[in-house]
């Protein structure tokens, strides 16, 4: 269904420099990203999202280092691809939020407090050569429009006069403003209630299928990654152990990892007592224990897990896993719950 890769991340790895020595914070990463998709980059705090989601865009700390890989970003009008790693500062600037946006957690932080949301627009616009600022002002009310937000309110309001969610509405208006073909959204709802996550989740849907951007989604909230993903990314200690399209990898996991994932989370009929946790906790990044990463933690790990590291290998059509024992693993019968279903239930 989607055909055309608009960003194509390969054997992407990253390291930071810490005083016990080299944090491997992303390693080997590789996934292509088409066209009007969404992937959601899902797993624990600390297993490599946001340091992947960085590195795309190149607002890594100064700490980190691209070790290896590429990222190629593919432009719609079918120009050379872009390798994204060998910009220039200036070609970078241009690349972020014309090419390829990104939308940080904290609303909050990300609007400069003292400045009016208008200056803001406008700021970021003049940055990227849009000078016409009457032009630029009916793209922003139109854009707020389109993430249901009062355009004329709030585009003279300063951040501290909007809600949390009018904010990661009004950053979500800015990172569409230079229409970029793909966006990466950093845990975008996390601190908002469930109601104005439902509402982020329908403006994104409906704008992705209007506007066909591709849309990177961080997210360690399952549910919302099942309302919004066409496929599912599962990082842990810094690599990818699951990839696959949203229902098979949410009812036939193939990774004991993205089974506890699922696990840890309510579905629409269990209720709390069924919840179980993955025991353990995630590997020192800096000593990686021999063979799987998981091993330590998972249900069906054997002496072989202890001594080979499992490759992520295709199991079926689009669905690949890294482990052993992929074929042993059950099949689930429901999603995790969408906080908003729980809601309007
Ligand atoms: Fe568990 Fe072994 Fe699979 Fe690793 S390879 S996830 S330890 S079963």
């Amino acid at each position: 269904m989607f055909h055309q890769p608009v960003l194509s991340i390969q054997n992407l790895s990253v390291e930071y420099a810490a005083r016990r020595g080299k944090v491997k914070a992303v390693r080997n990463v590789s996934f292509d990203v088409f066209r009007g998709e969404t992937v959601a980059v899902i797993g624990e705090s600390g297993c490599g999202k946001t340091t992947l989601a960085l590195a795309l865009v190149r607002l890594l700390p100064r700490a980190a280092k691209i070790t290896s890989g590429k990222i190629l970003f593919q432009s719609s009008d079918h120009s050379a691809p872009i390798d994204v790693l060998r910009l220039t500062q200036r070609q970078l600037r241009a690349f972020r939020w014309r090419n390829c946006a990104m939308v940080f957690q904290s609303a909050l932080n990300a609007l400069n407090p003292v400045l009016r949301i208008s200056a803001q627009v406008q700021e970021t616009a003049r940055a990227h050569g849009e000078h016409d600022t009457k032009q630029v002002e009916e793209r922003a009310l139109w854009l707020f429009r389109q993430v249901r937000l009062d355009p004329k309110r709030v585009y003279h309001a300063y951040p501290h006069e909007l809600s949390g969610g009018m904010r990661q509405r009004v950053l979500l208006a800015l990172g569409l403003l230079l229409d970029p073909q793909v966006i990466i959204l950093d845990e975008p709802t996390t601190a908002l209630d469930v109601l104005t996550q439902r509402t982020i989740i329908e403006v994104l849907k409906r704008l992705r299928d209007e506007m066909g951007f591709a849309l990177i989604f961080i997210s360690h909230d399952l549910s919302m990654a099942a309302e919004l993903a066409h496929r599912i990314v599962t990082m842990y200690a810094g690599e990818v152990v699951e990839i696959g399209q949203v229902n098979d990898v949410f009812y036939r996991p193939k990774h004991p990892y993205t089974l506890g994932l699922m696990r840890a989370v309510p579905n629409l009929s269990g209720g709390r007592a069924e919840l179980v946790s993955i025991q353990g906790s995630p590997p020192d990044l800096i000593d990686l224990p021999r063979g799987c990463t998981f091993a330590p933690r998972c249900g069906y790990a054997q002496a072989i897990c202890r001594e080979q590291t499992p490759l992520l290998e295709m199991h079926e059509t689009d669905h690949a896993s890294a482990c052993h024992f992929w074929n042993q693993l059950p099949v689930l019968r429901e999603l995790p719950a969408a906080s908003s279903q729980e809601i309007g239930s």
